[in-house]
């Protein structure tokens, strides 16, 4: 005990499916805001506490470094530009491939990219390294045998297109439609480990076994149903577990793919951990700093006349719930004047009918926190009479940070300009006006 054990042997650091791409933001299938430009500056922030750190032995990325929406054309160009950013890393950086790389690149140009080792000239992206004595870090190819990547002609294509045959009877392969449970993960965007590659994990655990050295294993695609949803399993995950079950030596299985992320211990005590997707982490803008584009209009279901009322309209920011815990003065009430949630004013423009943009940069004195925006349409009162804002009723989606000034460390101040884009679907006309209507006329 004492400072022998409190002292790690070693530390690292982990990020996964950064899946930038510069084209505006946008939702996964289950409706999940993806940040497609922000994930940039969630790396290079990554980046940046890695080196602040000044004690980590090496950095992974867990692959999906490009997202299959990057335009073709950029395919190159962006993953270059991720590479560099890794490369700040003052330290080795080890790379893996994920399905979406593969939408982007051919193996033949994302190895030699990735610095990933090819073995038997055949662009085999599994590899192993030993950051300390100690330790062995396996990383394995979980699009060894898959439809994505290889040659349509390839015998690992094929072989991989028998199983999508065999096990998924939707005609659009990357849908789980009608699969159940871990039946599931039969899809086009997960792949397998073949034959090959698991003789030579089982040689690399034997090999570390003797060695006496504990082992993590890395893959994109996560290996346990314990971490991950049963979607996003690798399609051999049981086969590779008992490999791995067949030694003691792995402590640790780290994925990335799943994007929520999640955490099981198995039976036999390894750690399983599959990581939240970076490019699903909200912007975080910068008071004083970051640029903001904010667009908004009357909701399209609005019929004729329901923005009579309208003079001006009022463009606020807002605590999301979550900034509003134990601070009573920042209370949401449904009487507008009463509400408390938007204290910050960003501009009072004339009503117009026609959708409004505005550049705004994040005010200095904005506190740290989470928020929405919300726009008010407001009448020739003074009234608020109807709303609506860039979040949902329960203000739960499309939020976003600042980091107040006070709050920043300098050495983390990215010099750089965060341009959001996002608009409001709507301006609801929401039933404050009656009530606003009721509410004066008890007055009298
Ligand atoms: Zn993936």
């Amino acid at each position: 005990m004492g400072s022998v054990t409190t002292q790690p042997l070693f530390s690292f650091g982990v990020i996964a499916d950064v899946q930038y791409a510069d084209i505006p933001d946008g939702r996964s299938f289950l409706g999940t805001p993806r940040y497609y430009r922000n994930s940039i500056l969630v790396l290079q922030k990554a980046v940046q506490a890695w080196n602040q750190h000044g004690n980590l032995k090496f950095v992974i990325n867990m692959g999906d470094i490009v997202d299959g929406f990057c335009p073709k054309d950029q395919s190159l160009s962006a993953t270059k530009k991720l590479v560099d950013e890794f490369e700040k890393f003052q330290g080795p950086v080890y790379h893996m491939i994920g399905n979406h790389c593969l939408y982007n690149l051919p193996r033949r140009e994302l190895l030699p990219l990735l610095n990933i080792p090819s073995r038997d000239d055949d662009y085999n992206a599994y590899y192993d390294f030993s950051p300390t004595p100690e330790y062995r870090v396996v990383v394995l190819d979980g699009y060894d045998i898959s439809a994505v990547g290889w040659p349509e002609d390839h015998p690992k294509t094929l072989a991989a297109l028998k199983i999508l045959d065999e096990k998924n009877p939707n005609s659009e392969k990357n849908s789980p439609e009608g699969l159940v449970g871990v039946e599931r993960r039969f899809v086009k965007y997960n792949g397998g480990v073949g034959e090959k590659q698991l003789e030579w994990l089982d040689g690399v655990l034997k090999d570390a076994t003797e060695s006496n050295q504990r082992v993590i294993v890395c893959g994109h695609v996560p290996m346990s149903p314990g971490c991950a949803s049963s979607a996003a399993l690798l399609w051999n995950f049981d086969e590779v577990m008992s490999v791995i079950h067949k030694y003691d030596v792995v402590k640790v299985c780290l994925s990335g793919h799943d994007h929520k992320g999640g955490y099981f211990v198995d039976s036999r005590g390894v750690h399983h951990r599959s990581l939240e997707a970076a490019l699903e982490c909200p912007p975080v803008w910068e008071a004083g700093k970051d640029i903001v584009r904010i667009t908004w209009m009357l909701k399209s279901s609005a019929k004729v006349n329901d923005d009579a009322a309208f003079k001006t309209v009022e463009v606020k920011l807002c605590y999301a719930p979550i900034s509003q815990v134990d601070r009573p003065w920042r209370k949401t009430h449904n009487e507008l004047s009463r509400d408390r949630s938007c204290p910050h004013k960003i501009v009072s423009k004339p009503y117009d009918k026609i959708p409004q943009s505005l550049n705004w940069t994040v005010d200095r004195e904005t506190p740290t926190g989470t928020y929405f925006i919300r726009a008010y349409g407001t009448d020739v009162n003074g009234y608020e009479v109807a709303y609506g804002q860039s979040s949902d009723a329960e203000k739960t989606t499309n939020l976003f940070s600042v980091e107040g000034i006070s709050g920043r460390h300098t050495s983390l101040d990215i010099a750089s300009i965060c341009f959001s884009v996002f608009s409001f679907g709507s301006l609801l006309v929401f039933l404050v006006k009656e009530k606003r209507k009721a509410k004066l006329q008890q007055r009298k």
